[in-house]
This record gives C-alpha cells, sequence and structure tokens, in this order.
C-alpha cells in the first residue's frame, strides 16, 4: 500500500488521495477562497466529494467539481437536494442514488468507507455533519466539518480509532484553540490538522495558541500545520 496524502486547500477544504489513488475532496470552496492555491481548472479528476453544510465556504465549489469529474457527491438528504435541484448535479452522481446519506449512515464507494457523524454548527438545508473515512489500507480520517466541541467526540475516537483528525480551530463559528485541544484528549487520534483559521479577520489568524494548548493536553498527538496548498503525507504503521 502507497502513503495517502492530504493537500489543504485552506479553510475546510482538503483534497485526500487514498493508497489506491482515490480522490476524495471535501468542502472544497475555491473560487473567492482568499486562502485557496488552485484554481477550479487544476481539478481535473475527483472520486467523492464530501459536503459537511451548504455554507459558500464549505459549499464551495462542490457542485462545478462533480458535474466535471463525474465524482460521487455525498451530503445530507436536503443538501443533497438542493445541489441536484438548484445546481443541476445529476442525481447518478449523488450518494443512494440521489438520496444522500444521514448522520449515522455509511456507503463504500469504490474501496473506501465514509461514515457520516453529528456536528454542532447551522446549514440552510439539513444538520451540518462531519465525516469519518476509511481508506482501503485502514486509516482512518476525521473531519469533523464546521462544529462546537461535544463529548460524544470520545465516542468517535472509541469507534473508529482515529489516526488524523482535521479540527477546526478559528473560533466564532466553530471550536476555538482551547475547545479544539479538549476535543483532542477524547477524540486521541495521531496527527492533528488545524482548519478553519485565518480566512476571515474574525477568526484566530495562526496555530500558536492551539499549538501550546496540545502540548500541554495531549502532548503525544503530533501537530501538522500546512500552508494553503502543502500536503502532507501519512503511512499507517
Ligand atoms: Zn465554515
Amino acid at each position: 500500500m502507497k502513503k495517502i496524502s492530504l493537500k489543504w486547500l485552506g479553510h475546510a477544504g482538503f483534497i485526500i488521495t487514498s493508497p489506491q489513488g482515490k480522490k476524495i475532496i471535501i468542502d472544497p470552496w475555491i473560487v473567492n477562497n482568499p486562502l485557496c492555491p488552485i484554481k477550479l481548472d487544476d481539478i481535473s479528476a475527483a472520486d467523492i466529494v464530501l459536503v459537511t453544510h451548504d455554507h459558500f465556504d464549505h459549499l464551495g465549489n462542490a457542485a462545478d467539481i462533480v458535474k466535471k469529474t463525474g465524482a460521487t457527491l455525498v451530503a445530507a438528504p436536503e443538501t443533497a437536494s438542493k445541489l441536484q435541484s438548484q445546481m443541476g448535479v445529476p442525481s447518478e452522481n449523488v450518494a443512494y442514488g440521489g438520496y444522500g446519506m444521514n448522520i449515522g449512515g455509511s456507503l463504500e464507494i469504490k474501496g473506501v468507507t465514509i461514515i457520516m457523524t453529528q456536528a454542532f454548527h447551522s446549514s440552510e438545508t439539513a444538520s451540518a455533519v462531519g465525516y469519518i473515512l476509511k481508506l482501503e489500507d485502514g486509516t482512518s480520517i476525521y473531519h469533523a466539518g464546521d462544529t462546537g466541541i461535544f463529548d460524544s467526540m470520545r465516542l468517535l475516537g472509541k469507534l473508529y480509532r482515529l489516526d488524523i483528525a482535521l479540527l477546526p480551530i478559528g473560533g466564532a463559528f466553530t471550536m476555538d484553540p482551547f475547545q479544539a485541544s479538549k476535543a483532542l484528549t477524547l477524540l486521541k487520534p495521531k496527527v492533528v490538522i488545524p482548519m478553519h483559521f485565518r480566512t476571515f479577520p474574525m477568526l484566530e489568524q495562526n496555530t500558536s495558541r492551539f499549538a501550546k494548548l496540545v502540548k500541554k493536553e495531549i502532548p503525544k498527538v503530533k501537530i501538522v500545520v500546512l500552508e494553503p496548498g502543502q500536503e502532507f503525507t501519512f503511512k499507517r504503521s
């Protein structure tokens, strides 16, 4: 099995390449994202597109990418419905034949298992959600979406033995560095990659406060701070 790679697009956007080369794109806000270093044209292939909720900074260019790559879109039912009726995503490109799925649901697409998890946040359609991905080599990645801390993160950590957690740390609309560092004590991943900071002036602007708190709360978690466009590679040991 090859290494996996995670490329940060800034904000909550990631492109994950699985050990078997499948491309999974989460919350692809590319056009007008001040931190995103790539253009929509740079994305020519995708297998799975995940949307956590329908705010502009997460829904972003999901519909464009699904339409041009033929990827399968995963979103909560009412969000999936909006993407079909208002943004022209064909129902055959949506999980479960156009229905999408809901919290607790899971789906295997091309060898990658996607589990939808709860998130505490607002959304115009459906509930905001997070995702856990199980890649072909068993690597387990949690993208929390936009959320405050919740105690059931402990259960998610227990059930899915997380390798990598992608956590918002920006405050204002999501967990701040303090909550995100406490979330790690519940989730207990091997690696954390902070996200959802710096994009807007009211968000935490850098990761220094978060890094200090993680070192104090749970020093065995490795913090990987990416610059937008930068990739992290990981191999499960
Ligand atoms: Zn957001």
